[in-house]
């Protein structure tokens, strides 16, 4: 045993210490060398009381010397791992993630694709017509002549250029259709429509959906059955309906058609006023002279048209106050759908 050896097993220690990069085989490198049974070092100190007295001091040192190196490399190496792994950043696998933000359709268009499917499924087809009118499929062919106070400038948008008018109704689709295609007609025009009013419960813009049908021996008893079967789906209730007389120009005999409140089933609360019904929308059998403007032959067919808002039966369906809400495209208010 000599100095030279005590060189090799150094050479020895700092290769296997280049190679180890992980803390086990570092503990294992430390174990194997500075062990305090079976390590290298422990071996060469053993072996100090069997060698010439005069050679056991000098030897005794270098293995000191040589621990406190295979010592300080060992620790040096540890430490420089664990400074390594505190700076990945921590994370915490069970928190929940961030989650993208997932958005949805407006309560309207939810509402409006609902009633288009009810009505799909009963066998109408879905119209569309211009928002931008003239006063002719507007007014005139619905049988409302120019000095009708509904052509009045206070309610109806006039467009400054021309003589266009915003549709105040989804009625025009129903001329549009009738003008182009012949009986018999079963269509749903759902759309926007523009008028001049402005509180909780009217605004300047709404959406309607007008429903016209027109073939042979169409009654009362049909409109009446198709918006009972319309409303039972829509709301999902055993809802009653009830016609009242009234009065619109295209239409005759006419009606507003009352619903079993949706939200009481008829027992009385604020919205219905009490009263347990509410108002939904008006209807009625399409009036001859229409028939007339659009060059259908009235003693043959007939037809029922009705019209509902597609905004009021949101209102009702997810207990909404104020149509403003629907418009505003606040989002604490969207979310909620
Ligand atoms: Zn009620």
């Amino acid at each position: 045993m000599d100095i030279r050896e005590l060189a090799s097993i150094k050479s020895g220690f700092f290769e296997a210490l280049e190679k180890a990069n992980t803390e086990g085989s570092l503990l294992e490198l430390k174990g194997a060398y500075v062990g305090k049974k079976r390590g290298v070092i422990a071996d060469l100190l053993a072996r100090i009381p069997s060698l010439p007295s005069e050679e056991r001091k000098a030897f005794g040192q270098s293995v000191n010397l040589l621990k406190q190196e295979v010592e300080e490399a060992l620790n040096r190496a540890l430490s420089g791992l664990n400074a390594k792994k505190s700076a990945i950043p921590k994370m915490d696998l069970t928190l929940p993630g961030k989650g993208s933000h997932r958005g949805h359709l407006h309560p309207l268009t939810t509402v409006r694709r609902e009633i288009e499917e009810i009505f799909i499924s009963m066998g109408y087809a879905v119209a569309s017509g211009p928002e931008v009118e003239d006063p002719y499929h507007n007014f005139e062919a619905l049988n409302t002549p120019a000095d009708h106070p509904s052509r009045d400038i206070q309610d109806t948008f006039y467009l400054e250029e021309g003589d266009l008018l915003l549709r105040t109704q989804t009625s025009p689709v129903q001329i549009r259709s009738m003008e182009t295609r012949k009986p018999p007609l079963k269509l749903i025009a759902p759309g926007r429509v523009f008028r001049r009013d402005d509180d909780v419960s009217h605004s300047p813009m709404f959406f309607q959906v007008e429903g016209l049908v027109v073939d042979e021996d169409i009654t009362m008893a049909d409109l009446k059955g198709t918006l009972l079967t319309f409303y039972r789906k829509l709301f999902k209730k055993e809802l009653a309906i009830r016609f009242r007389p009234s009065y619109f120009p295209f239409t005759e005999p006419s009606a507003e058609t009352d619903l079993t409140c949706v939200i009481c089933g008829g027992s009385g609360c604020k919205v219905c006023k009490r009263t347990g019904w509410l108002e939904v929308g008006g209807c009625g059998m399409v009036d001859p002279k229409v028939f007339e403007f659009v060059g259908i032959d009235p003693e043959k067919y007939t037809g029922f048209a009705f019209g509902l808002g597609i905004d009021r039966m949101a209102m009702l369906k997810y207990g909404i106050d104020n149509i403003k809400y629907l418009l505003e495209n606040d989002m604490r208010f969207l979310e909620q759908f």
